[in-house]
C-alpha cells in the first residue's frame, strides 16, 4: 500500500471512496491531482487529469520509493484565469504536473525517472519540478522562477 502523503486531504464519501482514489495507482492518490483553489468542487483529478502524467509519476514513486507533494496539477478554469495561467497551459487540460522538490538528490531521481519514461518537457525551479505530457508542445528543458506558471 502507498505512502502517506501530506497533501492527501480529502473526505471520502459513498460515491468517492479510498478505493476510487487509488484506482490504478500504487503510491499516489487521484485527490493529489485535484484543483487546489478550495472554491471549486474538483477535489480529485480522477475525472480531470489525463492518465499518462499521473501513471508516470506513480511509477517513479514506486520505483524510487519517493513520496511526492503535488503543488499543482489540474487547475479549474476560474482559478486558472485568476493566477493567471496561459490559455494553453497544460494545467488547464490535465497534462501538466508540478511536483514540490527541493532536495538535489531527489530532484535528480525524479528528473531521471521522467526522462527514461519519455517525458520531453521539464521545467525546474528552486522549489519544484514541472513536467507535462502535451505532445503538441516542443521538447524543452529549462529553468524557471518559483512564481512561474507558464508552460
Ligand atoms: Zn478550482
Amino acid at each position: 500500500m502507498g505512502y502517506y502523503v501530506k497533501n492527501h486531504n480529502i473526505e471520502y464519501t459513498f460515491d468517492y471512496t479510498l478505493k476510487d482514489d487509488t484506482e490504478g495507482l500504487d503510491n499516489l492518490y487521484w485527490s493529489q491531482f485535484g484543483c487546489k483553489c478550495d472554491k471549486c468542487n474538483v477535489k480529485s483529478g480522477k475525472n480531470y487529469m489525463e492518465r499518462l502524467p499521473v501513471y508516470i509519476l506513480d511509477d517513479i514513486s514506486r520505483e524510487e520509493r519517493m513520496r511526492f507533494y503535488i503543488d499543482m496539477a489540474y487547475v479549474c478554469k476560474k482559478e486558472a484565469d485568476k493566477l493567471p495561467l496561459l490559455s494553453k497551459s497544460s494545467h488547464r487540460v490535465g497534462l501538466g504536473v508540478r511536483v514540490r522538490c527541493t532536495d538535489h538528490k531527489q530532484r535528480f531521481r525524479l528528473i531521471r525517472g521522467l526522462i527514461v519514461r519519455g517525458v520531453s518537457r521539464i521545467h525546474v525551479a528552486e522549489e519544484f519540478v514541472y513536467f507535462d505530457t502535451d505532445t503538441l508542445k516542443p521538447m524543452e528543458f529549462k529553468q524557471t522562477p518559483d512564481n512561474y506558471y507558464g508552460a
